[in-house]
């Protein structure tokens, strides 16, 4: 029997594996290979905490890309849901880990299968991969930190986000029990007294999590929160039809001329009393290709320019969770700096992070906790994650352009470090963001997980990847 190893079993490895039981017209072996977070909800679905709401609405959140209503109808199974009109069920952010229910119970369908005569088996391995080896005959072991191998034909990797990044300094205070490396760990049971301070380095999602999970606590204490931007995720709202603008020869546009296309959209809506945010939306469909378009100095360019914008408007929040911050930052419990965190030291009193302003003058602040919030680290190569050296290595991947993530041809297999096509690797998930720009969140992803699933079954896709790509996620 064919067997396909899946590193990494969150959102992408499992969706993989249900597609492969899905679409396998023979009898075919999948063994996921998972560690840390809990099989089927990886780090997004796997909190527990009510208050953490999904970032894009359930009429977007279907596993299936051939099946766009799915979630929204399982939510329509659910008695919690019964008292919500269908038009408010749609536009809804749930709690992820009533997501990370939905994606579980999808897999326990094809775990233990009740329909007799099944002949894919489908199996979880709680350990974590190391290495890969390829072996003769179109083989590959995979290697784990239990000493075991796992023998297939073809392996993917969906290892999902990498870890997050360190600092300069780290060294001193990584053990120290007032430090969170960890930002989904349980740091609720540190919580320093309520006339206490706690710093959280990072203003993004991460971060947006944690305070309101702090105000869920009714905790009273000062939230400090920096970052390089300083910048809040926006909120989503509610918004209005406006045509695609992208134009027929788009693949002769360059960076200015796109920054431009965007920018007269921008101002357009804004003088029609609308939120410009809606032009970025209109770029959901086409990301993908106008990313691969540009040239590797405009890739870089649009990073250090206009990243850090890109990421504020493109992945907003619930605007219940948006109205729970901007409330703390209006009655002063929360404050946002803006710096580029140096060093973070520990002192008798807390831990200090020294940070340097934007006009290079050097500041600190001091944290009786300090978590780290700022996601995860974007220099692919320089990761210390071992299967990822090992890999790299054995010269069975190499690293994207931009070194954040890995090289894939447009089949998900994997670019060898001579350029060759692998016949055994294949990857999906946030490890193509350097190939595709837009790989992290379920509307790329589900299409990815089908995908892939053809592809190593050798079948004729149903439809093009492009068709996956929904619309916008408002
Ligand atoms: C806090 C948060 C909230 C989000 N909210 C949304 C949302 O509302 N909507 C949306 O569309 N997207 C959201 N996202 C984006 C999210 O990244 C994707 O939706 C999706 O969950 C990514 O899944 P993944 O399987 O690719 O990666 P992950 O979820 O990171 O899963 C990878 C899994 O592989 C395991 N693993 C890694 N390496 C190994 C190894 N060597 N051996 C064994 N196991 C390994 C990891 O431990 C993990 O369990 C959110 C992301 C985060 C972090």
């Amino acid at each position: 029997m064919r067997t396909i190893a899946i590193i990494g079993g969150g959102f992408s490895g499992t969706m993989t594996a249900v597609n492969l039981a899905r679409f396998s017209v023979a009898p075919l072996e999948i063994k996921i290979i998972n560690s840390k977070r809990p099989f089927g909800r990886g780090v997004a679905y796997s909190t527990t905490r009510p208050e953490h709401l999904l970032n894009v609405a359930a009429r977007n959140m279907s596993a299936f890309p051939d099946h766009p209503d799915h979630f929204f109808e399982w939510l329509r199974s659910r008695s919690e849901f019964d008292s919500v009109s269908d038009k408010e069920l749609l536009e809804m952010f749930v709690p992820r880990r009533i997501y990370g229910d939905y994606i579980r119970g999808i897999a326990s369908i094809f775990l233990n299968p009740v329909l007799p005569g099944t002949e894919v088996k489908l199996g979880v391995i709680d350990d974590v991969a190391t290495d890969v080896v390829k072996l003769d005959q179109g083989r590959a072991s995979v290697k784990l930190q239990s000493g075991k191998k796992i023998e297939a034909e073809s392996v993917l990797l969906a290892t999902g986000h990498q870890p997050p990044a360190g600092f300069p300094s780290l060294s001193p205070v990584s053990h120290d029990p007032r430090y969170c490396a960890d930002p989904w760990a349980n740091w609720m049971d540190r919580l320093p007294s309520a006339g206490g301070t706690i710093l959280l380095l990072g203003t993004g999602l991460t971060m947006v999590d944690a305070v309101v999970t702090l105000t869920e606590m009714g905790w009273c204490g000062k939230i400090i929160a920096i970052s390089r931007n300083g910048m809040l995720p926006r909120s989503h709202f509610r918004g209005i039809h406006y045509p695609d603008f992208i134009p027929e020869n788009v693949s002769e546009m360059n960076l200015t001329q796109l920054v431009e296309l965007v920018e007269s959209h921008c101002e357009k809506l804004k003088q029609m009393s609308q939120n410009s945010a809606i032009a970025i939306d209109k770029l959901r469909p086409h990301t993908q290709k106008l990313w691969q378009n540009l040239t590797t100095e405009e890739k870089k360019e649009f990073l250090n320019n206009y990243a850090n914008l890109w990421n504020v408007i493109r992945h907003r929040i619930a605007q219940s969770i948006h109205e729970r911050v901007t409330d703390q930052l209006d009655n002063g419990q929360l404050e946002l700096l803006r710096g580029d965190i140096q060093r973070l030291a520990p002192q008798e009193e807390g831990i200090e992070v020294q940070y340097r302003c934007e006009n290079g003058s050097e500041k600190s602040v001091r944290g009786d906790l300090v978590i780290n919030c700022t996601g995860p680290q974007l220099r692919f190569s320089t990761c210390d994650v071992p299967l990822y050296q090992n890999l790299l290595k054995r010269g069975l991947i190499q690293p994207d352009e931009l070194d954040m993530g890995i090289k894939v041809n447009e089949n998900f297999a994997v670019l060898e470090a001579d350029d060759k096509v692998s016949e055994i690797l294949y990857a999906i998930g946030p490890l193509l963001r350097g190939s595709l720009w837009e790989s992290i969140a379920v509307p790329e992803l589900r299409g990815q997980a089908m995908r892939v699933a053809q592809v190593m079954l050798e079948q004729e896709p149903v439809k093009t990847e492009d068709q996956y790509v929904i619309e916008y996620c408002i």
